[in-house]
């Protein structure tokens, strides 16, 4: 009893030598969106109370695609990760059928939601996430955690409207996918949708085109097919529409940040210390509803 009673989600339970996780830990809640090879819920532990976020993965899923050793590696990887800006994964465990992942729960969920709904965000509210995720990139690629594709869908808000990056081991993964499939070219740099060698700027370059969503509610380099967008990003074919009115330091971190020599991209300490980021940023990282 007295083991079982210091088991929280959010504490190692592997290092205090506590028994591992099962179903019957949690209550089980509303849906909170549907994934590829599965549904995340809303959880609650029941000793703790605290409340997750539980992804839950089909086995037979991970094996039709041959995923289970890139979801073993990616567990590893993202459970070690602890950072503000990173939803963090606080474990794991399994039946028969399913793999169930432990998230944190990011209850404002997309952040894509709330552009749509608002159209475009303020320079502040936009300052703020470019700093957010410049912040917890530059964490991951300390530990070399890089090449992490940015997807708007997996850029989530909690309560008190942080940035959280979700999912940041799959994109080795859902990138690959993206070129073949039907899935947006819109995030990628000219040397992915070409298929050269790239590598951790590329992260840098979805920054510009976030920056740019942010401000005027759609991505760069927008175009009615594939083909154009992929001919529209490989000629940086970049204009900035005059409304809404956007500051000349806005559009100098974009132009800065959407340069075809990836080496020539400001580096993510340059960002955190650009004029238009130290202007506007809040330094808590919090964004109100609704600004
Ligand atoms: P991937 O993005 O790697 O392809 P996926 O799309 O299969 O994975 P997720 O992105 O993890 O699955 O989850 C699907 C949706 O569920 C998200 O877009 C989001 O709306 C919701 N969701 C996921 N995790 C959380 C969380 N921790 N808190 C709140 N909502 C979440
Ligand atoms: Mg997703």
């Amino acid at each position: 009893m007295a083991t079982t009673s210091t088991k929280r989600p959010d504490s190692n339970n592997t290092q205090e030598n506590l028994p591992p996780w099962t179903l019957q830990d949690f209550e089980i809640g509303k849906p909170l969106g549907r994934g590829k090879f599965g549904k995340v819920y809303l959880a609650r532990e029941k000793q703790s109370k605290y409340i997750i976020a539980l992804k839950v993965i089909f086995k037979q899923q991970l094996e039709k695609y041959r995923l289970h050793h890139q979801l073993q590696r990616e567990i590893q990887i993202q459970s070690s990760l602890t950072h503000p800006n990173v939803l963090r994964l606080f474990g794991w465990f399994h039946d028969e059928q399913r793999i169930f992942l432990m998230l944190e729960y990011a209850a404002r969920g997309e952040l894509f939601k709330e552009l749509r709904k608002l159209r475009c965000f303020s320079e502040k509210r936009a300052a703020t996430y470019i700093a957010s995720l410049a912040k917890a990139l530059a964490y991951c690629h300390e530990r070399h955690v890089i090449h992490r594709d940015i997807k708007p869908e997996n850029l989530l808000l909690d309560l008190q409207g942080r940035l959280k990056i979700a999912d940041f081991g799959w994109s080795v993964q859902s990138t690959a996918k993206r070129k073949t499939m039907c899935g947006t070219l819109d995030y990628l740099a000219p040397e992915m949708v070409e298929s050269k060698a790239h590598d951790s700027t590329v992260d840098n370059w979805t920054l510009g085109i976030l920056c740019y969503e942010f401000l005027y509610g759609f991505p760069p380099f927008e175009a009615e097919t594939q083909e154009d967008t992929f001919r529209r990003i490989v000629k940086i074919d970049l204009s900035f529409p005059s409304t809404p009115p956007v500051s000349a330091e806005a559009k100098d971190l974009i132009n800065r940040l959407l340069v075809k020599n990836s080496a020539k991209r400001l580096s993510l300490e340059k960002i955190l210390e650009h004029p238009w980021i130290v202007k506007n940023a809040d330094p808590s990282g919090t964004c109100r509803e609704g600004q």
